[in-house]
């Protein structure tokens, strides 16, 4: 920045905040403690100074260390790059201790960090700087070896965005400097304390405001950014914590990316709330991850569906010794029933089986429900009481029977209340009295535990008949020699839609004709007009950053195979 240049250091254009009533509603309800992220990791500073906050491949951190460092890194922030509140910096690093010390920094100064993911590339990247104007950028520079050049990749988004000035890399320990960069291992000095620790412990971080962003998952097109406030998020890492009883003495490990909401509030926030210990490891492979969960202790985690289903058949998996798991939470796809009923039997664990979205709700069955209820429903909202969730038919007003499907509508104290920037979407999926419409179709049993039947878009379409497509990707997934399956709706003129069928073979199989999954699927009693009217066999099924089967390009692919 030039020198005199001020920055407008308060708006933030384009967050659309929580009314006034519901803000205070929350409080008195106490909802909302009005704390902020470094004030959780400050209490357990105070309480807990010398218990083990973080542990990563290199270093392991106490809950002091993990204040103390923040503090430096935010006094740097400030003073030696004049970031101010309400800006933007990119966190794009693999799961690491720096990750989560940064992230504490940003919240002690009110700078917002937004989450692109490690996989992200070059597109996402661009669009993220250009919607939010990100001020600073961090990056890996080689210290976890992901073989990906993310600094050339930062200073290219940097030559095309003015806001851009900062590059920040965490370096291995023989590198200090990268040109162009600014040192993350530098910024943990205590001499930035002393230098500008006073402008740190000025700011007032408002816990109603947003302290993150998140970016919304996308199977199709550019990541919407997600504000979300200290409260909410905070509120969450609470409910979360209750719901899945993390215990102060655990370690908690996220099995995906932190910047994807399911590790950064399920596991990382609950763990912080807990005052337990994140363990965090950058490989995420089913390998790295057992070893891991052997090394640390591991005791809650949340990988994907497809991830416990890898480490379930992998040829390994007796060399590991996996009895410190306690709870196993997954989601963010459906979770086929029976890699529920394996990882309980096997593991004796409790099992959360969640329906999550980064733009708030989080409903999930708990670890002492019987594990039919795991294998087969979401369970309930994590805060029930607080919690508002209607089921709705296509008009958006009226409520379904109970028992039937619909449309998922959420409002409280833990969900979003806009995408950031994004007036059209925000016009679109939000009523004017605050219930946001999640596209998602659900249904509540009798039982009060809820079943997701999948995306809106989802539905197949078949002559006016709906077919839900999770429903029969659990029975293909049955087959013995099917690994993974996704139904999608392909076009047709006198029907509208009809299902087709994605598949991934077992390892042992080799061929698999269309007529032999049609018999398949008539045996289990599933009707004839739901059984897939074409097959195709793939070596892997495209999937998004976080392994979630990307439809849109099977949609795609099956288009462009008719139009050739
Ligand atoms: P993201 O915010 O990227 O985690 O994506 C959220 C979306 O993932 C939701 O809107 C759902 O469509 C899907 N999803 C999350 N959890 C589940 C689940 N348990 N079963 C089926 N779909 C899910």
């Amino acid at each position: 920045m030039v020198e005199g240049e001020t920055i407008d250091t308060a708006s933030l254009d384009g967050y659309v905040p929580f009314d006034s009533e519901r803000q205070q509603a929350y409080i008195d309800a106490g909802y909302w403690r009005n704390i902020t992220f470094h004030d959780v990791v400050d209490r357990h500073a105070e309480e807990i100074p010398d218990y083990t906050a973080l542990v990563g491949p290199h270093r392991e951190l106490t809950y002091a260390e993990l204040a103390a460092n923040s503090r430096r890194i935010a006094a740097y922030f400030v003073g030696e790059l004049g970031l101010r509140p309400n800006e933007r910096v990119v966190l794009q690093l693999p799961n690491c201790t720096e990750f989560l010390e940064a992230f504490v920094a940003c919240s002690r100064v009110g700078v917002i960090p937004v989450m692109v993911l490690p996989r992200h590339r070059s597109a996402e990247a661009n669009h993220v700087v250009d919607l939010t104007d990100a001020r600073a950028y961090v990056v890996d520079y080689g210290r976890y070896s992901s073989g990906f050049d993310f600094v050339g990749l930062a200073d290219d988004v940097r030559s095309s965005h003015e806001s851009l000035e900062h590059l920040i890399a965490v370096t291995d320990g023989e590198t200090s400097s990268v040109d162009g960069c600014d040192a993350f291992a530098e910024m943990r000095d205590e001499r930035w304390v002393d230098k500008y620790g006073d402008e740190v412990s000025k700011t007032d971080v408002d816990p109603s405001k947003p302290g993150v962003m998140l970016l919304s998952g996308g199977t199709t097109g550019l990541p919407k950014a997600i504000p979300r406030t200290h409260n909410e998020y905070v509120f969450q890492w609470e409910r979360m914590a209750d719901a899945a009883d993390v215990r102060d003495d655990w370690v908690a490990f996220p099995g995906v990316p932190i910047g994807h909401n399911a590790s950064l509030n399920c596991i990382v926030g609950a763990a912080l709330w807990a005052g337990a210990t994140v363990a965090v490891e950058p490989e995420l492979k089913p390998d790295a991850l057992m070893a891991f969960i052997e090394r640390v202790g591991g005791n809650y985690t949340l990988p994907m569906p497809t991830q416990i289903l890898d480490i379930l058949e992998h040829p390994d998996l007796d060399q590991y010794d996996l009895s410190s798991l306690e709870v196993l939470v997954s989601g963010g796809q459906k979770v086929p029933p029976r890699v529920v009923e394996e990882a309980v039997d096997r593991w004796n664990v409790g099992f959360c089986n969640i329906f999550g979205m980064a733009e708030g709700p989080l409903i999930c069955t708990r670890p002492g429900d019987d594990v039919k209820v795991q294998a087969n429903t979401v369970g309930r909202p994590i805060a029930p009481e607080a919690d508002e969730i209607r089921i709705v038919e296509t008009d958006r007003e009226t409520e379904v029977p109970p028992g039937e499907a619909g449309e998922l509508a959420v409002r409280g104290p833990g969900y979003f209340t806009g995408y950031f920037r994004n007036e059209k979407e925000n016009t679109e999926n939000f009523s004017d009295d605050g219930w946001f419409f999640t596209e998602d179709v659900l249904a509540r049993r009798d039982d009060g535990n809820l079943e997701v039947y999948g995306r809106i878009k989802d539905t197949i379409i078949r002559g006016g008949e709906n077919i839900y497509a999770p429903g029969i990707e659990d029975e293909l997934v049955e087959h013995s020699k099917i690994a993974n399956a996704a139904l999608i709706g392909m076009p047709d003129d006198r029907l509208g839609e009809r299902p087709a069928a994605f598949v991934e073979l077992t390892d042992d199989a080799t061929e698999l004709p269309l007529k032999d999954v049609s018999s398949f699927l008539e045996e289990r009693g599933i009707a004839v007009f739901k059984r897939p009217e074409y097959l195709e066999i793939l070596e892997s099924l495209p999937r998004t950053e976080v392994g979630k089967i990307e439809k849109q390009a099977l949609k795609d692919r099956i288009v462009d195979a008719e139009s050739k």
